[in-house]
């Protein structure tokens, strides 16, 4: 039996990721950045691998809760066909009930991440720990970016020293 779970972002269109090699989380939003990334970048370490890689434990724990509550649904139903009542005229007769709920499901809500990033190079948005990362999905890292968000300025432009001479 196979299921597939749909996986919803946040109310703000964020997909909660873990990196699969540090184990840390941070959120991607849905319809930003590069369309149809093949892999993803962790912005923390940048180890890249499959998006299929990055699924946080949550998320995990849940999709396998629905399955097991879909099969346990699906048992009991089957099951509660087998109940019958007892037979009065019958000398012996067993009623059978069947009692039981199904599995229930784990849910989960992505956790809220202070640094919000919208990617100079590919326009992705994306939120993490601290300051600093890789984008998830072309991998260019940000910090030339908020230095420039913090001087509100191009880098280079401080560096321009004006000499008169007279
Ligand atoms: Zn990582
Ligand atoms: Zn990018």
């Amino acid at each position: 039996m196979e299921f597939s779970v749909p996986i919803e972002p946040d109310d703000e269109g964020y997909l909660g990721r873990e990196c699969p090699e540090c184990e840390k989380y941070f959120k991607i939003k849905g319809g930003t950045g590069i369309p149809d990334v093949p892999g993803c970048h962790c912005p923390y370490c940048n180890h890249v691998d499959g998006h299929d890689t990055f699924w946080t434990k949550a998320q995990i724990e849940y999709a396998q809760s629905v399955a097991l509550h879909e099969v346990s649904r699906h048992l009991l139903g089957e099951m509660k066909k087998m109940e019958r009542r007892p037979d009065r005229n019958a000398f012996i007769s067993i009623g059978i009930t069947v009692k039981g709920e199904p599995t229930p499901i784990a849910r989960y809500s992505e956790r809220e991440l202070e640094e919000r990033v919208t990617c100079a190079a590919c326009t992705l948005q994306y939120t993490i720990y601290g300051a600093f990362g890789y984008c998830p999905d072309c991998g260019v890292h940000n910090s030339q970016q908020i230095a420039c968000a913090n001087f509100g300025n191009p880098p280079f432009k401080k560096y321009q020293l004006e000499v008169e001479f007279s």
